[in-house]
Order: C-alpha cells, then sequence, then structure tokens
C-alpha cells in the first residue's frame, strides 16, 4: 500500500515528491509544486476531466501536459490548480491506501470543491460518506454558518443545504450575528435571512392547516382544554412555537410540553384541571404524530430552500445534489 503523506510547501521553491507508486506512469503536480507519481488507471478510472488532460499526454507538448525536469526519469506531468495537502488527501481517496481529510473544515470543503470540479462521482460519495463519519461531525450547529458560506463559494449544494438546515437552530439577530460578519459576506447573510423567514412563513401556513384538519394533533380527546378544533391546548401552543421558531422542532421539546402540561394540571390548587389522561396517551399515538409532524416539518423547510436559497447558489462542476 503506497505511503500518502502531506509536506508543507518547500520555501526553496524546489519540487517535493509526496506520493512514488511504483507502478506511476505519470505525475500529478500541485499548486505549491508537491510531486504525486501514480498510475495514470486510478485516474481514468475516476476523472473525465483528468482523463483529456492525461490523453493529452500522446502529445508532450499539448496544453496539460509538461515534462519533469528533475533528475528521476521523465513522465508526463499534470499540473493541478489545487494545494499538495488538497491533492494528497484527493488521491487517498482513489488509490487503495488510508483515506484522509485536510486539517481544517475550509480544506475539506476545497477538497469536495476539486472531487467535483474533476467530475469524481464515486469519489465524492467516498469523501462524503467519510466527512459523516467524522465525530464529532464537520457539518454542526458551531460550524453551520462557516460551512454554508464555504459551500456556497465552491457551489456544494448537498453541504449548503445541510448547513442551512442546521441554522434553524440558531438564532439570527444582528446581535448574534455580529460575529460573523467577518466570514459571512452580506448576500450570503442576506439569502440565509429570507430563507429562515421563509421557512416560517411555509411552517404558519401548513401547520395551520395540520392542526385544522389533520388527524393526529387530535391525540386525545379528553384533555380537559381542547381548541376548537379538538386538538388539546398544550399540543396546539407546541406546534404553534415550532411555527415561530423551528429550533423548537425537537421530540424533546415535543415531550418537555406535555410534561408540563400534565405537571402542571397535577397542580393541587388546580385540581379541577387536572389531566392524567395526557399522561397515558400511547406510545404508538405519539409516534404516529411526530411522524407526519416530521414530515410536514421536512416538506416545508425543503420547499422553503429550494423557492429561496438553491436558485442563488453559484452552480460550480455540480454533478451531485
Ligand atoms: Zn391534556
Amino acid at each position: 500500500m503506497p505511503n500518502l503523506r502531506t509536506v508543507p510547501a518547500d520555501a526553496s521553491g524546489n519540487l517535493e515528491r509526496v506520493l512514488d507508486h511504483p507502478h506511476s506512469d505519470i505525475i500529478l503536480r500541485s499548486c505549491d509544486f508537491h510531486e504525486f507519481r501514480v498510475p495514470s488507471l486510478y485516474i481514468l478510472d475516476n476523472s473525465p476531466v483528468l482523463t483529456k488532460s492525461i490523453q493529452n499526454s500522446s502529445n508532450p507538448f499539448g496544453p496539460d501536459i509538461v515534462v519533469s525536469t528533475d533528475a528521476s526519469p521523465s513522465l508526463p506531468v499534470v499540473p493541478l490548480s489545487e494545494s499538495g495537502d488538497i491533492v494528497s488527501s484527493l488521491l487517498s481517496f482513489i488509490i487503495p491506501t488510508t483515506p484522509h481529510l485536510p486539517p481544517t473544515t475550509e480544506k475539506a470543503m476545497e477538497l469536495l470543491s476539486a472531487a467535483q470540479k474533476y467530475e469524481m462521482t464515486l469519489v465524492l460519495n467516498r469523501i462524503r460518506d467519510h466527512i459523516a463519519q467524522q465525530d464529532p461531525p464537520l457539518v454542526r450547529e458551531e460550524t453551520a454558518f462557516d460551512v454554508y458560506s464555504l459551500a456556497n463559494r465552491h457551489g456544494l449544494r448537498q453541504e449548503a443545504r445541510q448547513a442551512a438546515r442546521l441554522t434553524l437552530k440558531l438564532p439570527m439577530s444582528l446581535e448574534d450575528l455580529e460575529s460573523k460578519f467577518d466570514i459571512l459576506s452580506g448576500s450570503v447573510l442576506h439569502q440565509l435571512w429570507i430563507y429562515h423567514r421563509s421557512v416560517r412563513d411555509f411552517l404558519e401556513e401548513d401547520l395551520s392547516t395540520f392542526r385544522i384538519v389533520g388527524v393526529e394533533p387530535r391525540i386525545n380527546f379528553r384533555c380537559v382544554k381542547l381548541t376548537s378544533s379538538d386538538v388539546p391546548a398544550w399540543l396546539d401552543d407546541y406546534i404553534d412555537s415550532v411555527a415561530r421558531n423551528p429550533a423548537f422542532f425537537d421530540l424533546s421539546e415535543f415531550h418537555m410540553a406535555l410534561a408540563r402540561h400534565v405537571t402542571s394540571c397535577d397542580d393541587p390548587d388546580r385540581r379541577l384541571r387536572s389531566c392524567q389522561t395526557c399522561a397515558s396517551i400511547s406510545r404508538k399515538t405519539i409516534d404516529t404524530f411526530w411522524t407526519t409532524f416530521t414530515n410536514i416539518f421536512q416538506q416545508c423547510i425543503e420547499e422553503a430552500y429550494v423557492s429561496v436559497v438553491i436558485v442563488n447558489i453559484p452552480i460550480r462542476y455540480e454533478i451531485t445534489l
């Protein structure tokens, strides 16, 4: 198994070999002059874009190929616009070796962008699978704004969608975003703000209908306090809270709302409003409600994303959604 290693840029500008596969017949050279000697077969199998460059090797003076000038046997050289650490990581998902991600979130987005640019569909999926296994996750609430901005810049729709959804759990007030001004452009912030507003609009409309005509919210006709639509008032309030703030869409929040209802009704001073019937709602009934509620919630945020955000993300080398 060949050993891939990432090396710092050589201050002297000399080429440094970071991969020397025993069956190499082509050299990939990074923009910071690191050389990766690899069998071209791996590249041909994975990238139609680089395949065209390699095929030009039949013409050593073709536009994409230069001849290595160091002392070792000459091989066709394909210059790449990515840095050595990105090429190293990209190759680790192509040739049989231990795959590794670049060290930062920004670099990981560059890696995805490179795989997308070279139309490496399977490699892109492998990288995404590898990223999905990271602990802590690469895309999480703490990194959501950064990832959205980077994904937007690189035209990575899947990551942009994932990050945008995570921002729904975060406040979007000017005070909260003040620390983000150095990483988020005004247009990206505006885009996210419109997205959040659109999600709330979709939720308000669809959940209003859900509460009036849906069967699932009527989980307990014997609740001591029902709305005019026969929905338990505490559940009606919870659904309304989600419509106003999607961050409340959480099964724990649902159960806390139910617990507050049951507990407050147990208050001896409020005995007349006791509602033990809500305490005995079956698990199956709750599961049915939550499944339907989740479907409506997911549909709303997807519709909002498609209608507001996705058309504004530049499509660069996009091959998958
Ligand atoms: Zn009740």
